[in-house]
């Protein structure tokens, strides 16, 4: 039976960890060797991914423990650099869990492919021409690309927007074409873009324009995922902090980062800390998520935060999450990279959809980490001692000797490079 409260994980060394999971999954050793390997992504397959290849570079590959969203339990696959983000997602997903879990859902998922057309006579008349000729120009849409209509997607809508029509704007005018496509479980990135480029002749032959431009929007405010979880102020009690403290805290750290941009870009970093691990993990394009939640953080005219946290009326902790979530279980490299497919595997996603609500799961608990340790003893203390074997290990400690050393660091509370330096060339002499 799948479980992702697994206690002590942390404590048990990779070839146990591996064998846990392998009791909890039908993997086959050959999958397992694939997960613990440390080049399964093959030079060839690289080569063939993007150009100029000479290698390829790996990533640490953790799992995320404890979460339940929506009732279901998920091991989440991370794959980061930075210490302490794994271990930080997996303790607040535990205090959720025992709070309930989290709750999730989303939009449909539509993305939204722009066309640019410049130089018309009449920018009025051509919009109100492209919206008379609405239905034909979804229907050539969707005629270039029939696949993703037999699979229940496609292209739905379309709207027009004319920009920079003031006399004074130092831009041309232009005409923008909006379609929208239902992309299913794709990200959908070069189907939209094959049905903007397909299109663009007719709105051309419409508007008596020029197409420049024709692409997708990463701005995907119509394929959203939302999070939410209730914390009663007992489960979020830390050393010498009640739990009541910790929450008007975590609240007041929230409306720092609503009110000032030079926070809200640190505090959205932490919840992106979340949040790209995951896309990483399952092969989808992190540049493309980033872009659209920055995006998204500006939506009320001003970047603030990506999460809400308030009290409610029982003094409950309550946390928010809204993105746009441009991702997919299919195509771009989560079926190419091995190892994308077994982080699919292991997260036993059905659908894009509910990727992308473990997806913003996840970086609401790295949030809520974050600031709950900025709210009590202070962002260094865990993350330095949980950091320190990368410290070991950049002063030149291997083997055993990267555990002596990080252990001693934390005990002398002085987790530095030329701290480690010191205490390498002591051992070595
Ligand atoms: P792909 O073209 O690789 O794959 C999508 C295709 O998968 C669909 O067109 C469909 O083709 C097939 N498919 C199979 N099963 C399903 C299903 N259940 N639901 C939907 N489609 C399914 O990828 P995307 O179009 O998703 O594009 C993503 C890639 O584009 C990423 O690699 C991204 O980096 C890149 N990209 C991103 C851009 C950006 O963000 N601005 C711009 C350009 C590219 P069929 O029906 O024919 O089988």
């Amino acid at each position: 039976m799948k479980s992702s409260r697994i206690s002590g994980f942390y404590k048990k060394t990779v070839d146990e960890r591996k064998r846990i999971i392998k009791e909890m999954y039908p993997f086959t050793e050959e999958e397992l060797e694939e997960i613990n390997s440390n080049a399964p992504l093959t030079v060839d397959t690289a080569d063939k991914m993007i150009e100029n290849v000479v290698g390829t570079f790996q990533l640490p590959l953790g799992l995320g423990l404890n979460f339940l969203i929506n009732g279901k339990e998920y091991i989440v696959p991370m794959v980061i650099e930075e210490a302490s983000v794994v271990a930080s997602a997996s303790h607040i997903a535990k205090i959720v869990r025992d709070a309930g879990g989290f709750t999730a859902d989303s939009s449909e998922r539509v993305m939204i492919g722009q066309i640019q057309v410049i130089g018309c006579q009449d920018f009025y008349k051509a919009k109100a021409q492209i919206l008379k000729q609405k239905q034909a120009l979804i229907q050539a849409a969707n005629d270039a690309f029939p696949s993703i209509v037999a699979r229940g997607g496609g292209a739905e809508d379309l709207d027009v927007r004319i920009l920079n029509e003031e006399a004074d704007s130092k831009y041309s005018t232009m005409l923008v074409v909006h379609l929208y496509v239902n992309t299913v479980d794709a990200m959908g990135a070069n189907l939209i873009n094959t049905m903007a480029e397909s299109i663009a002749p007719l709105i051309e032959e419409i508007t008596e324009g020029k197409v420049y431009l024709r692409i997708l929007s990463n701005l995907a405010d119509r394929s959203l995922a939302r999070a939410r979880c209730v914390i009663p102020p007992h489960l979020l009690t830390t050393g010498d902090f009640s739990g009541e403290e910790v929450r008007d805290g975590v609240i007041h750290a929230y409306e720092f980062a609503a009110s000032d941009p030079y926070r809200a870009v640190t505090h959205n970093k932490g919840i992106m800390n979340g949040i790209d691990p995951v896309v990483i993990a399952t092969g989808n394009d992190w540049r493309a998520v980033e872009a659209g939640a920055h995006a998204y953080a500006v939506k009320d005219g001003k970047y603030g935060s990506m999460t809400t946290w308030s009290k409610d009326l029982e003094g409950n902790l309550v946390g928010e999450i809204e993105l746009p979530m441009s991702i997919g279980t299919v195509g771009g490299a989560t079926r190419v990279h091995p190892m994308a497919k077994h982080a699919l595997q292991l997260l036993d996603v059905k659908s894009a959809k509910e990727l992308a609500q473990v997806i913003v799961s996840v970086g609401l608990a790295q949030n809520l980490g974050a600031l709950k340790a900025l709210a009590t003893d202070g962002i260094q203390k865990g993350h330095m001692s949980l950091h320190s074997r990368s410290v070991a290990i950049a002063a030149g400690a291997t083997g055993e000797m990267i555990d002596i050393i990080a252990e001693e660091l934390v005990k002398l509370k002085d987790i530095r490079v030329g701290k480690a330096k010191e205490l390498v060339e002591k051992i070595k002499i």
